[in-house]
């Protein structure tokens, strides 16, 4: 197969003065009965290709001028330098429709139509999801996306940390029964994972040390700008580790993610409107940490509604997160905010050993984690002192039978992180086709 030459290429200057061919979209066009302006798109770039009659001949011309927004070509022209803002532009030699768009019905994402909408203009962009992808804005964060992906599966193999799955159908809990999707399963009931965590700790024994990148299904019913029904959610569990620990991991991933997209995707987080200089100090500096007191006396100190025991939801976090410079951990939450695999503080079990890291900005919790309980007696304790019925924790109780050691680890929400360090305003500008309350479709 012929090397496909990408336009980013081209505007790079390698094809300077040649004859190409690319293959693409059209993304806009004007023209007059002569001369045509196409600026065609391919998934690296955009670039303005004239059409002259004189050169391609009346068929062609005849041709390109009539095919409409998002029909795709294949189009052959010599590369011109200019000084123009958009950079080099093709002198068409020839070109033909591979796909045609029927006028009759026309690609509908237009100014007009996100004004004219009558759910206004986000819920007609989410109807036409399938087609706002190619948008050069959700093309950004797509990359940046996969940048990220990339990124934390590079730290973890970097680290020797073992690929593990888990599976998505589940007996039990791990976050609360209220987020549950409940599934029907050949007439028993079954639940959609809420984490990896629980089936993760059972190989810890064999592993050492893991990590995933899955799907978790939380059923959150309100909607706000960082929930998703179904999200992506990078899991790593450590045998011998202490919080402390764990939280050095976390750090450091977060730091390497921040800086791989500095290295990576710099052109995309610009464009998407990011600050770059704040990235870097994600990149560079250490994470402050503070005891879950301490940010329950600042935010009472702000004049919040906040008592002790409570675990701090967004509203609380976005107001402790607002003046924060970097990400901060927040350690030390009481026993009763916490779900029974949180390990009490054995000098002070009012207390669990567990950390959230908030990001800056107001974007708030990205990671949760901790050590875990690993004694089957304290095991036990804990379940039947939170009420939880132990049937379907029986699996996960038996790991502590056979030779339990200290471990744990931490759950980061992956388009959460997308969402901060791209800036969005809404965590569903990062993930391709967002799942919420009220929308499974398209
Ligand atoms: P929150 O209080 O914000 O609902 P959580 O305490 O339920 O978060 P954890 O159970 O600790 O979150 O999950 C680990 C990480 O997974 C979180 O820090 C967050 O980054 C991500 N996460 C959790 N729930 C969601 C969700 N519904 N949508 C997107 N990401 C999520
Ligand atoms: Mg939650």
């Amino acid at each position: 197969m012929a090397k496909q030459i990408w336009i980013s290429d081209i505007q790079d200057g390698n094809y300077d003065d040649s004859e190409v061919e690319i293959k693409g979209w059209i993304h806009r066009f004007r023209g007059s009965k002569k001369i045509w302006f196409m600026v065609i798109r391919d998934s690296t770039g955009t670039i303005q290709c004239v059409i002259k009659k004189e050169i391609v001949g009346e068929d062609v011309f005849n041709l390109l001028r009539n095919s409409l927004t998002e029909s795709s070509l294949v189009i052959k022209g010599i590369v011109i330098q200019t000084d123009r803002e958009h950079g080099r532009e093709l002198q068409v030699t020839s070109g033909k429709i591979i796909g045609s768009v029927n006028p009759e019905k026309p690609y509908p994402i237009t100014e007009s139509a996100m004004e004219e909408a009558e759910g206004g203009e986000t819920e007609f962009l989410l109807d036409k999801r399938h087609l706002y992808l190619r948008t050069s804005r959700m093309t950004k964060m797509l990359k940046i996306r996969s940048s990220v992906f990339s990124a934390i599966h590079s730290f973890f193999r970097d680290l020797d940390f073992i690929e593990y799955q888990a599976p998505n159908f589940v007996a039990g809990a791990v976050e609360g029964g209220s987020t549950l999707f409940e599934v029907p399963y050949f007439g028993r009931k079954a639940y959609l994972t809420q984490s990896w965590q629980l089936y993760a700790e059972a190989a810890m024994p064999a592993l050492e040390r893991l990590y995933t990148i899955a799907p978790s299904f939380r059923a959150e019913k309100s909607r706000t700008r960082r929930h998703l029904t179904e999200f992506w959610h990078a899991e790593m569990e450590v045998a011998w580790a202490s919080n402390e620990e764990i939280m050095n991991y976390g750090e450091k991933l977060v730091r390497h993610i921040s800086s791989s997209l500095i290295d990576e995707r710099s052109a995309e987080l610009e464009a998407v409107g990011r600050d770059l200089d704040k990235v870097s100090k994600f990149a560079d500096m250490t994470f402050p940490r503070m005891k879950y007191d301490e940010a329950i006396e600042i935010l009472q100190s702000k004049g919040v509604d906040v008592e002790w025991g409570q675990d701090l939801d967004y509203s609380k976090e976005k107001i402790l997160t607002q003046d924060f410079e970097v990400p901060n951990f927040l350690t030390h939450y009481p026993k009763i905010a916490k779900p029974f695999y949180h390990r009490a503080d054995p000098d002070d079990d009012k207390y669990v050993l567990c950390h959230d890291l908030l990001a800056p900005e107001g974007y708030g919790e990205i990671i949760g984690g901790g050590e875990r309980t690993w004694t089957e007696k304290e095991i036990l304790e804990r379940i039947d002192e939170e009420g939880t019925p132990r049937d379907a924790y029986e699996f996960y109780i038996d790991i502590r039978r056979y030779g339990g050691v200290p471990h744990g680890g931490f759950g980061l929400g992956v388009d959460r992180v997308c969402a901060w360090l791209s800036g969005a305003d809404h965590i569903r500008e990062v993930i391709p086709f967002p799942r919420d309350s009220r929308r499974v479709t398209p």
